[in-house]
């Protein structure tokens, strides 16, 4: 099916409150401007020069969110322009992103990864880290970072249950949070749900949803 109708399909299957960030990494630039024409607005890559590429080149007014690990040594790259970063996975990483924002006069909008997964490769904070961070003097006094949610990556599994399992525990925690007063009211994003698993994650209380191939079609690293 065309990009247009992929995501007049999806769209039609999401409540409203519902922020859709189409994952185009790997995808060039003609289909990410095809999803752009059909009204796509929110963007998510995973590699940085990728990422950089297709901001120089395709329409300014693209929210670029970030969404891939991300190494300390390359956030002065995005600070000038990404829209949202889903995996801050470290205080140094938050750090770092609050410097380099601070140099470019900016305050940018960060998401913590928290890490739900039974796959021992998955980057993020457990719950006991995530609010030690929060509660914290260091964390309090960035002032050029707001923290805007929680991300998450469920195990790559067809195991409804244990997906859902891990869903309510970023959802409890995501809850725990919002109710306390470490966090503004920017505080809304629980972004958990890609192509497989969208519709459960927003059953379980998702906000963001990235979707990739469910848009674009399927991937091709060969290339
Ligand atoms: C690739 C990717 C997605 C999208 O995956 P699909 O299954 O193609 O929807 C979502 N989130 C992250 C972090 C990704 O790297």
């Amino acid at each position: 099916m065309p990009i247009s109708e992929n995501l007049l399909h999806i769209k039609s299957n999401i409540p409203n409150h519902v922020l859709l960030v189409a994952v185009s990494k790997t995808k060039p630039n003609n289909l990410v401007l095809e999803a752009y024409n059909a009204g796509q607005k929110d963007f998510g890559e995973n590699y940085v020069q990728e990422l950089v590429d297709k901001y120089q080149t395709l329409p300014k007014d693209i929210h670029w969110h970030f969404i891939g690990h991300l190494q300390s040594n390359k956030v002065k790259y995005l600070t000038p322009f990404v829209y949202m970063i889903h995996s801050v996975d470290s205080f140094k990483l938050l750090k770092e992103i609050n410097k380099q924002a601070e140099k470019n006069k900016r305050v940018i909008d960060c998401l913590l990864q928290i890490y739900i997964a039974q796959e021992e490769t998955k980057f993020g904070f457990d719950e006991v880290d995530c609010m030690a961070l929060l509660q914290s003097h260091e964390f309090q006094a960035l002032k050029h970072i707001r923290i805007c949610g929680l991300m998450g990556m469920a195990s790559n599994t067809a195991n409804t249950e244990q997906v859902t399992k891990e869903f309510k525990s970023i959802k409890h925690l995501f809850d725990t949070v919002a109710k306390s007063s470490l966090v503004s009211f920017a505080f809304k994003y629980l972004s958990i749900g890609m192509s497989g698993d969208y519709e459960l994650a927003i059953k379980n209380g998702s906000t963001l949803i990235r979707v990739g191939s469910s848009i674009f079609g399927e991937r091709n690293y060969s290339k």
